[in-house]
């Protein structure tokens, strides 16, 4: 099938590349220039494990180009997939400028039956609207068929979900446009589930901050573990391996963020009070995450003293391992602390960029570690479980070492004679 994606972020760019692996013609669509350049030079401009080289594979054999020709786009192509930003307004709800935009060119440029598919994460009711957008700007009328199809790929592994979803959703009411859909995702083998385009909406932002709860809930209970002088860590694997329960995002940090938890929480409880409801349990969810990079700061500063003037090394700043994606990064709700604490703040990350003034970022660890008076983990890179921990302690001025992902072991690096705190 000939399908375009619209926003080739990293959604869209990984979309479009899983459907050219099951041997679909893949046309990616943006509005920025500089990311289209560099997509079509076979670079990818952001950092996600193994899709690099499917890019490269994919242009070779010509299953993708890249555009910035929408009228073209539209014309050329009949499935649309929309996988554009819906970032956080300023009310807590999701922002769809960028889905109205593109769907009023759909309704402008189409010329023959279309399925516009919408991947972009959106609140309740959308596809109608995407509806009413498209109707507006159609000058006859031209059939076309609004889908909902959730992405629920995870940043950092992005191919392999693609690959590899635990299920497929599509939200339609349209039959023609559900077997569409259906053929486009038959080599796949998850189960499929088909509901309405409402319900569809719903089950993304449902994922997405149960997902939010369980973090929020073990991040809880480490307060209370503190306490107790338990270790979270163990409650974890404790409670994991009830099948019910299970041992992912039970993994206690200093709390979420990225490009889509945040906002999602958000926009759910937005509909929610629209609605005249309330979500008290994601409300404290919420309300937990926030508070956690303090609950963090308050344990630095309760054996760090005054930080004004002290020295402190993060290491870390994308919002979790193996993406350079920083967006909410609760790293920098840390570093914000510091900053404001007046401490001098260095940082490395593998692959993501700090983009503040106020911050050196070195290139390796033992650069960020020097003469610093501790060091703070942030993110759970593998290469800072790995690294030699006993060799970097004479590059610090005290041994100190606070671990806000619970990635290295106490007892060990208390024996090579570092002060080590956790979560
Ligand atoms: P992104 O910011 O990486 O990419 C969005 C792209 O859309 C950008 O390249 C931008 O230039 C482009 N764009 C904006 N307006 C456009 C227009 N009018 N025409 C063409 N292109 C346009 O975003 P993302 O992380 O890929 O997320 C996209 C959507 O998918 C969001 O709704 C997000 O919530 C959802 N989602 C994201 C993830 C994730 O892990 N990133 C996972 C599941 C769902």
């Amino acid at each position: 099938m000939n399908i375009l994606i619209v926003g080739t972020g990293y959604v869209g760019t990984t979309t479009g590349l899983v459907f050219c692996e099951m041997g679909h013609q893949v046309t990616g669509l943006d509005i920025d220039e500089q990311k289209l350049k560099s997509l079509q030079s076979g670079k990818l401009y952001f950092y996600e494990p193994g899709l690099d080289e499917l890019l490269s594979k994919h242009l070779q054999e010509r299953n993708i180009t890249f555009t910035s020709d929408i009228e073209n786009a539209i014309k050329e192509n009949d499935i649309i997939f929309i996988c554009v930003g819906t970032p956080q307004g300023e009310d807590g709800s999701a922002d769809l400028k960028y889905v109205k935009t593109v769907t009023e060119s759909i309704g402008k440029y189409m010329d023959k039956y279309k399925v516009i598919v919408n991947k972009s994460t959106v609140p309740v009711g959308t596809a109608e609207l995407v509806t009413n957008w498209i109707k507006e700007k159609q000058e006859t009328f031209i059939p076309f068929d609004v889908v909902s199809n959730p992405e629920f790929l995870r940043e950092g592994s992005a191919l392999h979900d693609a690959l590899n979803p635990d299920r497929i959703v599509i939200g339609s009411v349209s039959k023609k446009a559900r077997n569409i859909m259906k053929e486009l995702y038959k080599n796949f083998h998850c189960p499929i589930v088909e509901t309405d385009s409402k319900s569809s909406e719903l089950i993304k932002y449902a994922a997405n901050a149960f997902l939010a709860l369980k973090i929020s809930y073990i991040n809880e209970l480490a307060r209370l573990c503190k306490t107790l002088d338990i270790h979270i860590d163990g409650i974890s694997e404790g409670i994991g391996y009830d099948k019910r329960i299970g041992h992912s995002f039970l993994k206690a940090g200093i709390g979420f963020g990225g490009s889509c938890f945040p906002k999602d929480v958000s926009a759910l409880l937005y509909t929610a009070k629209k609605s005249n409801h309330r979500l008290t349990i994601l409300e404290a969810a919420k309300e937990v995450n926030e508070t956690q990079p303090i609950h963090f700061i308050q344990m630095v500063k309760s054996r760090l003293g005054e930080l004004k003037g002290k020295s402190i090394a993060i290491l870390g700043i994308s919002f979790k391992a193996n993406t350079d994606d920083t967006r909410e990064s609760p790293a920098f709700r840390i570093i914000d602390g510091l900053l404001a604490e007046q401490a001098y703040v260095t940082c490395y990350d593998p692959k993501a960029k700090i983009g503040n003034q106020k911050v050196i970022q070195q290139n390796n660890i033992e650069d960020t570690l020097r003469n610093c008076d501790a060091v703070i983990i942030c993110t759970e890179w593998e290469e800072f479980q790995l690294t030699e921990w006993e060799k970097h302690k004479s590059l610090m001025k005290s041994s100190v070492i606070f671990d806000g992902r619970n990635i290295l072991e106490k007892s060990k690096m208390n024996e090579i004679g570092y002060e080590y705190y956790n979560i």
